[in-house]
């Protein structure tokens, strides 16, 4: 995949405008999104056209034209090629989600790690997903494990599609989609938790008190954070940081690099089992 790009631009873009050929792209069901270099930009439509011509499966190429922001988390798109359409079906792990790539933060990067979370979880569990969006994480657990889990999400249209993909997965658990702010909702659901997902890494320290006072004691919390350091001192630095914030007694269950999201820079999820 990572040489696929270049390769199909061979003949088409100059060999100096191909080394400056992001490799990767996403591809989320039959939607492929890409960056493009500021001094390619001039040739974004003939990228657009090739990606379209050979991803058999693609119908629309969307070039990500801001960075993620805001409190939903997206990212604005420009169409390159194809249709414009921005809700797709996405199948991981044996689960179907409908996904809208334009309106809700949406990931294929995080996969390894919502499986390794839904292989955590045990049956009997009750799950406070905080930053929930579409359901991922909460289907994915709910699929194999009788767990009950409020997914949590502050944009209507995560919720919206939320309540779609319950529909379309049979689950052996529950879950229960609740559009607001996760702190008010957690104000309602006090030492509720076996295990707090927190997957709003950018934020998570200010809503650390908020998964603290939602789990149980002996639960687990699962923090995610950013941190700029080498790859090999990265986790050190995570945890460094989680017990420089936390007000609670916690011993570390497990740390991992879920990704990189840029040079020297990652994102860390810690499993911290807290006692209250
Ligand atoms: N867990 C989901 C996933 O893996 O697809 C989504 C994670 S995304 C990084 C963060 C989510 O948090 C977004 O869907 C955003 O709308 C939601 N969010 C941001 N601030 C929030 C808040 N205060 N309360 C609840 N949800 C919030």
């Amino acid at each position: 995949m990572t040489r696929f790009l270049k390769k199909s631009l061979v003949n088409i873009l100059q060999s100096y405008e191909i080394d400056n050929v992001f490799s990767s792209f996403d591809q989320i069901g039959d939607i492929v999104i890409i960056r493009i270099q500021e001094d390619l930009l001039h040739r974004k439509k003939i990228i657009g056209e090739v990606l379209l011509d050979k991803i058999k499966k693609a119908k629309s190429i969307y070039r990500q034209s801001s960075v993620v922001k805001g409190d939903f988390r997206t990212r604005e798109l420009e169409l390159l090629a194809g249709i414009d359409k921005t809700e797709t079906e996405y199948k991981e792990y044996g689960c179907r989600f409908n996904v809208d790539v334009k309106t809700v933060f949406f990931s294929p990067r995080l996969s390894t790690e919502r499986n390794r979370i839904s292989e955590l979880t045990e049956n009997g569990e009750n799950i406070i997903n905080m930053f929930g969006g579409i359901g991922m994480f909460s289907i994915l657990i709910a699929k194999k494990k009788k767990c009950n889990i409020y997914n949590i999400d502050i944009n209507p249209e995560a919720i919206r599609l939320c309540k779609k993909n319950l529909k379309l997965n049979k689950m052996v658990g529950n879950v229960i989609p609740i559009c607001g702010d996760a702190s008010d909702i957690i104000n309602e659901l006090h030492d509720m938790s076996d295990r707090t997902l927190m997957l709003l890494p950018e934020r998570s320290d200010s809503f650390l008190d908020s998964a603290i006072l939602g789990t149980k004691s002996n639960g687990v919390i699962h923090y995610y954070c950013h941190i700029h350091a080498n790859k090999k001192n990265a986790i050190e630095c995570a945890v460094k940081h989680y017990f420089n914030i936390t007000k609670i007694k916690s011993s570390i269950l497990h740390a991992n690099i879920v990704r990189a999201i840029g040079p020297r820079y990652y994102q860390i999820a810690i499993d911290a089992n807290i006692i209250k």
